[in-house]
């Protein structure tokens, strides 16, 4: 059986700390999903349809990598797929106590399924996705924080 992981999220946009996290994460795995969860979809801002494309593009040449977009529960988006794997990026104390309670109720949920965490790196601490979003709503130049190979065009 194939080493396969699921990385939830909005990805509303896809940052550098999300990046950062799938490079170091397909080294592990036989197989990664980008998954952009339509229950996740809080306040959304950019187009589906853009984020899929954009995070499609600026992996295009990674064999192991595909992105999917769900409905419904990650665990049962998991199984459907066969993945075994949930991976989750950790940056700050606060991160960990809400992924501590969503990892332990995916564990009662479907105990089949490991969610795994990368540490942020230390310069990526501070990039969510919502305040870049609050950044570029503002007119503001967000391209330090988005990947180089992800152009903006909405
Ligand atoms: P969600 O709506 O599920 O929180 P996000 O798109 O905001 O979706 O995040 C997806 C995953 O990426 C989460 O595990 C989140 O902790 C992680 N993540 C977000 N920003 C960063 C960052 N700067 N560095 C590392 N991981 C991050």
């Amino acid at each position: 059986m194939k080493n396969k992981a699921l990385f939830p999220g909005s990805f509303d946009p896809f940052t550098v700390g999300h990046e950062s996290i799938v490079k170091r994460a397909l080294p592990l795995f036989d197989e990664l999903v980008i998954g952009i969860g339509l229950n996740h979809d809080k306040n959304k801002y950019f187009p589906l349809e853009k984020r899929v494309e954009w995070i499609k593009k600026l992996f295009e040449h990674e064999h192991k990598l595909s992105v999917h977009v769900y409905e419904g529960l990650t665990v049962d988006f998991c199984k459907k797929i066969n993945a075994r794997y949930l991976l989750r990026g950790l940056r700050t104390s606060a991160d960990f106590e809400y992924e501590r309670a969503v990892g332990q109720t995916n564990k009662v949920l479907n105990s089949g399924i490991e969610t795994i965490f990368l540490l942020t790196r230390p310069e990526h601490t501070f990039i969510s996705s919502s305040i870049v979003k609050n950044v570029y709503k503002n007119g503001g130049d967000i391209s330090k924080f988005i990947p180089e190979g992800i152009k903006i065009d909405v």
